[in-house]
């Protein structure tokens, strides 16, 4: 079981994805405003653990945690005003200064996710995101491309030519590559194979790739063949109810067909380079999500659960977040889970659950 300086700062970290911080113009990474993954969230470092924690966003905007600007020009947080810690936050990268041949900015193509994580989408648009009564409730994929801040698509050529520079000058260990859902049979996994190997080509690096259950199960032999290291296929919610109502067009794909698709990935990728991530606070239960964890892990899938953070801009920008007893009790039973069978977040060769920023879960593990 974890240790109990692991369990407060387990549930400092809880505490702050839940609620959010005020973040004034501190030094570091800003982070960034819609999009794929942690939208309106920034890096923090608090002993030695990187956290992506929401600061845009109208939870932030009315949360007790506040960051600030020390006297000697370190950032520290507060609570309604009393010193919490003081912390870290990550310097912004330098491969964000370069550009293309075709005067592309590298960070239209990945950003720096955590400490050490490039995370790019590879396809902006999604099949579901146009028509909002069939799109994730949640999601603000479109979101940074209307505001220009990235490209539709990202060419193998160019995220390999990013992950280069990245690992170069910044010392980035993983590739998280994820994509909007294509029309296609394939559900995305062929731009990540593809990718994948132009990316291999170049550098040596542990990537994940995440996206649908493709149509065929030959895709994860291709895509592992391709150089994709682990596989993240996301559930986001579990009960019927609440998939219909926050999934309306993905919930088209049974859980059963998940569940399949897991076991089938399993058998490409290994025990523990399979993931999905579970969004709690959303209207499944606590005791779904650990039964939907506990029925994963026997399957060797790592079940990376995170609080649901409301988006700006999305349907759900005023639904609450979950509270931090909610995540408490999730994290203590899942980590149990998680300790009793040996899936370890750290064992992963890349991916959400290794890179860990977005939950609090590896440090109940
Ligand atoms: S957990 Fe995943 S989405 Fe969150 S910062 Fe890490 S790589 Fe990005």
């Amino acid at each position: 079981m974890p240790k109990s300086t692991s369990q407060s700062l387990g549930e400092l970290v809880t505490e702050l994805q839940v609620q959010g911080v005020m973040a004034p113009a501190v030094r570091g990474n800003p982070g960034r405003q819609g999009g794929a993954g942690p939208s309106d969230h920034r890096a923090i470092t608090l002993e030695g653990t990187t956290v992506m924690v929401p600061v845009y966003n109208s939870t932030a905007q009315q949360s007790p945690y506040q960051l600030t600007t020390t006297a000697d020009g370190g950032v520290a947080l507060h609570h309604q005003g009393e010193l919490t810690t003081t912390l870290e936050t990550p310097p912004e990268p330098h491969f964000y200064n370069l550009q293309t041949a075709e005067s592309i900015p590298y960070k239209a193509i990945a950003l720096l996710h955590g400490k050490d994580v490039l995370a790019t989408t590879l396809q902006q648009t999604c099949i579901r995101f146009r028509d909002r009564s069939e799109s994730c409730q949640f999601c603000a994929i479109e979101q940074s491309l209307t505001s220009g801040q990235t490209i539709v698509r990202k060419t193998p050529e160019q995220v390999a030519e990013v992950v280069a520079a990245a690992v170069r000058l910044d010392g980035v260990r993983q590739l998280v590559m994820t994509t909007g859902t294509p029309n296609s049979r394939d559900r995305g996994a062929r731009l990540m194979a593809e990718t994948a190997a132009a990316v291999k080509a170049v550098v040596d690096i542990p990537i994940q790739a995440q996206c649908e259950p493709p149509d065929d199960p030959v895709w994860f032999s291709r895509m592992k063949a391709a150089g994709v290291n682990s596989l993240g296929m996301h559930l986001e919610v579990v009960e019927p109810e609440v998939r219909r109502r926050i999934l309306p067009g993905k919930s088209e794909l049974t859980l059963e067909h998940y569940y399949r698709a897991f076991e089938q990935a399993v058998a490409v990728f290994g025990r523990g380079e399979v993931s999905t991530y579970l969004l709690a606070g959303l209207g499944d239960s606590a005791d779904s999500l650990i039964d939907c964890s506990r029925r994963l892990i026997a399957i060797g899938v790592y079940p990376f659960i995170v609080p649901f953070v409301p988006i700006a801009g999305t349907p759900l920008e005023r639904h609450p977040a979950p509270t931090t007893a909610f995540m408490l009790q999730i994290y203590e039973a899942v980590g149990a889970l998680l300790h009793d069978s040996d899936l370890r977040s750290a064992a992963m060769s890349a991916g959400c659950a290794k890179c860990g920023a977005c939950s609090a879960l590896s440090l109940f593990e």
